[in-house]
């Protein structure tokens, strides 16, 4: 099975139980650890959490500023460039696609209400798997593929974000917007396989309603003299 790096976060084990059923084996990245821990893995998935400090785009922060913990800007970030340098497979969670997205260049709209006051609800909190609004699924992407005929129609989401992308960084398209125009997912077509969303996958690993997002990373992380013939013949590719 592969090994997942994943990194720490509040509630860890959503993440790593969508992880398990997809296949793969979580290993904890935590802030105090060295990037160079994922050279003993297969894949990244970035997790939520708190703001990317905004000195890290060029802004002053926003008195909404909500820091993650210690140590976490500068760990993801540096994951996220390794991961893009090496071609790892890489998905990433809602702070993770503003990780992503930073590591990019990319600047981020600090407080979604307060900065686009006509958006719809982006903070629906509770349960966790709370639909909160829809998304549309740009054509020809790699999301459009994992969800299959779904992506025809609006794809209900939920959603816990003040923040999302502004300005897209470096080599990402975006794969998915929300209803009033906010970016809510990304994709690097130059790498196999980075995609990063903006609502929270995870949440619906009991019903799997998203399952098929930890599945690719899962695929995409396993070496292809490893993958069950089925797997690979499924795929359709070697
Ligand atoms: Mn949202």
């Amino acid at each position: 099975m592969p090994r997942i790096a994943i990194t720490s976060c509040k509630r860890l084990s959503e993440y790593e139980s969508a992880l398990k059923h997809a296949g793969g084996t979580p290993i904890l990245i935590t802030p105090d650890m060295a990037p160079g821990v994922l050279q003993m893995c297969d894949g990244l998935l970035l997790t939520g959490g708190g703001d990317v400090s905004p000195a890290l785009y060029g802004e002053a922060a926003h008195p909404t500023f909500h820091p993650a913990e210690p140590k976490r800007d500068e760990l993801e970030l540096a994951l996220a460039k390794a991961a893009t340098e090496g071609d790892m497979p890489m998905l990433a969670i809602c702070r993770g696609i503003q990780v992503l997205n930073v590591a990019r260049g990319g600047t981020l709209i600090q407080d979604v209400p307060s900065e686009r006051p006509d958006a719809v609800r982006h903070e629906v909190d509770v349960p966790p798997f709370a639909i909160a609004h829809t998304v549309t699924v740009i054509r020809g992407t790699q999301l459009e593929r994992m969800l299959g005929a779904r992506a025809l129609g609006p794809v209900p989401v939920n959603s816990r974000h003040h923040q999302a992308i502004k300005a897209l960084g470096r080599s990402l398209i975006v794969s998915a917007v929300a209803p009033d125009g906010i970016i809510e997912a990304v994709e690097d077509p130059s790498r196999r396989f980075i995609v990063g969303v903006q609502w929270h996958p995870e949440s619906f690993w009991k019903t799997g309603e998203f399952a098929c997002l930890f599945q690719a990373l899962v695929t995409a992380a396993t070496p292809a003299q490893h993958r069950p013939q089925g797997a690979s013949n499924s795929l359709g590719q070697p």
